[in-house]
């Protein structure tokens, strides 16, 4: 299965993914952005948000 990634050591906590993709990403209560456990991930949201991510730190796992 895809599974999107976020690389932590590059983000910025910008917000714009959990924007873009509220039900993929998440602030967790330490202060870093984390991915919300689905069944299936919505491509086109994640796209989304890998596209606008300032620093391109989010990828897509798997396939
Ligand atoms: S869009 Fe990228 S830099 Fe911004 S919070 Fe999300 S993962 Fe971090």
């Amino acid at each position: 299965m895809k599974t999107p990634v976020v690389e932590l050591g590059d983000c910025i906590l910008c917000g714009i993914c959990i924007e873009v993709a509220p039900s993929v990403f998440k602030l967790s209560s330490a202060g870093y952005i984390e991915i919300s456990e689905l069944p299936v991930y919505p491509e086109t949201e994640v796209d989304e948000a890998i596209k606008n991510c300032p620093t391109d730190c989010i990828s897509w796992d798997g396939k």
